[in-house]
């Protein structure tokens, strides 16, 4: 209701018209659109498993061992019985995703998708911790399965039309290092002899090319040479696209497979349509949550967060409702279990 203030006598009251509820749509998930409102939502248990359940079969429940689509339902202990009579195993809908052996329950995992893929710097897991009120190793262990997740798996179409590359240190001063972790540099770096560039030492190197206007691909470079680098970008960028780069990314053998442009940062950044830009733009968010959100990232760990901020990034256009649920598209059917990533932690 608006009261509109005049400075005559008469004081007009302007009714707004009562808005209508929207009609719930059963047949589509609710997306929430803040935090508040997911965690409000998914406090509820039979609500978050749902939901769950909803996610991991989108197109009706299966037996996770034999795909039968044949079952009873335990309702008391949420699970389901399948009857195909070679098979009659219990499954959950935890079983076959990062969500197996988890003792967390559903309206906690929720919340920290939404964190992880909504919060623009990322999530530490000191704030998992605070917002969930599980452990800070808790935390930390949910947040990389998450990662691990929604790492963008098989890339069927490869980029085209104005693709920018580059590269980029990430990683921190060697002044400010744990001792340990010194010593491990300066061997690696007296293996490495003097080729190694100036400021690199301790940093780990990450390539990327980004569609202009379109989808990031990146990845930790650990084979400096220009053949791994090139084989990256024939891997992801159709031949015959236009490649912007800076010169300090330019190599001859770009040119025999793409139409080669760039800008000398020495003297511009933009000529025409020739410069990097939206690249640029995507090391600022990976650096800005490295910086202030992640302390002390293990070079190990780095790939997890790239991929992190890939998705984040790819998903930049959608809203906070969309991005979640995106997520939940791939952790959901995601063939990967706690197990799986329990031993790639490991290795
Ligand atoms: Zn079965």
């Amino acid at each position: 209701m608006n009261i509109l203030d005049t400075p005559a006598d008469t004081t007009y009251i302007v009714c707004m018209p009562k808005r209508k509820e929207p009609e719930r749509d059963d047949s589509k998930p609710f997306v929430p659109r803040a935090l508040q409102a997911a965690i409000e939502h998914f406090a509820d248990k039979d609500v978050a498993h749902g939901y769950a359940v909803a996610m991991r079969w989108p197109d009706g429940i299966r037996c996770t061992f034999c795909d039968s689509s044949d079952y009873t339902y335990i309702s008391t202990r949420k699970i389901w019985k399948c009857k195909n009579k070679d098979c009659r195993k219990q499954f959950s809908f935890r079983i076959g995703t990062i969500f197996e052996d988890s003792p967390i329950s559903m309206s906690k995992w929720f919340v920290a998708i939404w964190m992880l893929v909504n919060c623009k710097n990322g999530v530490s897991s000191y704030e998992l911790h605070r917002a969930i009120g599980v452990t800070q190793k808790t935390a930390w262990f949910m947040l990389h399965r998450v990662r691990a997740a929604i790492k963008a798996k098989s890339f069927n179409k490869k980029l085209a039309g104005v693709v920018e590359a580059d590269e980029c240190f990430i990683g921190g001063l060697f002044k400010n290092m744990h001792e340990r972790r010194k010593a491990k540099v300066r061997a690696e770096s007296e293996v490495r002899n003097s080729s190694t560039a100036r400021g690199a030492v301790g940093k780990t190197l990450v390539q990327a090319v980004l569609e202009r206007d379109g989808e990031v691909r990146a990845r930790i470079i650990k084979d400096t040479g220009l053949g791994q680098r090139l084989q990256f970008l024939l891997d992801n960028v159709e031949e015959g696209s236009q490649l912007m780069t800076d010169d300090g990314y330019n190599f001859a053998a770009f040119r025999e497979n793409f139409v080669h442009d760039y800008v000398s940062h020495a003297h511009e950044y933009v000529r025409g349509n020739v410069h990097t830009n939206g690249v640029e733009n995507f090391w600022s968010l990976l650096q800005r949550g490295l910086l202030g959100t992640y302390v002390n990232v293990e070079p190990f760990h780095l790939s997890a967060y790239v991929d992190e901020q890939c998705f984040r990034f790819n998903n930049r256009k959608a809203t906070d409702g969309e991005r979640f649920l995106r997520a939940l598209a791939m952790v959901g059917t995601a063939r990967l279990t706690y197990k799986d990533l329990t031993r790639v932690e490991q290795a």
